[in-house]
């Protein structure tokens, strides 16, 4: 026996008027901003601050989409006597996000936290060139990257906190330093020598 007739327009009907009751999934971007959650992946700000010129993520990148230049400065001696010493000064720091895969291995080898994942999803070009971005927006980027997650309570203390706890124990725990006993009077002056006696000297006559 075949279906009945009009059997498929009921079910479309009810399938309409299930998700009719639902909560929409979408949202009306760009007019409703979407909730991203805090870890993701949108591109990469730079903090210069921090950056040493290092060239590990640069060296580490998987596409080579990061180019850096930079050149050495020399150091006046921090003593007199010191030695010179030189730095390395950024120059350019730029990433291809045409090329990036957003493995963020950069992001993990930076041993000075200079790199940091940042929500910000909006920089769509019309050419594929201009989605090489220089510092000045990976840093305009920087502020967009969220504050870290509270610690889980449970967590073990960090050692930086737990090194710089100790310390103060140590601070409160130990005694004053003994007081020095007061310091003796100074000597009184020598009194003033006596007057020469006898005659005075007679002056020529
Ligand atoms: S996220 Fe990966 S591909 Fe992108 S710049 Fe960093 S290391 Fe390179
Ligand atoms: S690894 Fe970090 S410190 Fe080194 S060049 Fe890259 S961003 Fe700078």
């Amino acid at each position: 026996m075949g279906p009945i007739p009009g059997s498929g327009l009921a079910k479309g009907l009810a399938v309409t008027l299930r998700t009719m009751t639902r909560k929409s999934v979408t949202a009306r971007y760009p007019d409703a901003q979407p909730e991203l959650p805090p870890r993701t992946r949108g591109v990469i700000g730079l903090f210069e601050e921090n950056c040493t010129v290092c060239m590990l993520c640069a060296r580490e990148c998987p596409d080579w989409c990061i180019y850096i230049d930079s050149h050495k400065e020399t150091v006046p001696p921090a003593a007199p006597g010191g030695r010179e010493r030189s730095r390395n000064v950024l120059d350019r720091f730029a990433i291809d996000f045409a090329l990036c895969m957003y493995c963020g291995i950069c992001i993990e080898v930076c041993p000075f936290d200079a790199l940091f994942w940042s929500p910000e999803f909006e920089y769509a070009e019309t050419d594929i060139r201009d989605l090489t971005h220089e510092r000045d927006t990976l840093r305009e980027w920087m502020w967009t990257v969220p504050a870290p997650p509270p610690l889980d309570p449970a967590a073990e203390e960090p050692k930086e906190v737990a090194a710089a706890r100790k310390a103060a124990q140590k601070a409160v725990a130990a005694p004053p330093p003994a007081e020095s006993p007061p310091a003796e009077p100074p000597a009184p002056p020598d009194p003033p020598a006596a007057p020469p006696s006898g005659p005075a000297e007679e002056g020529p006559r």
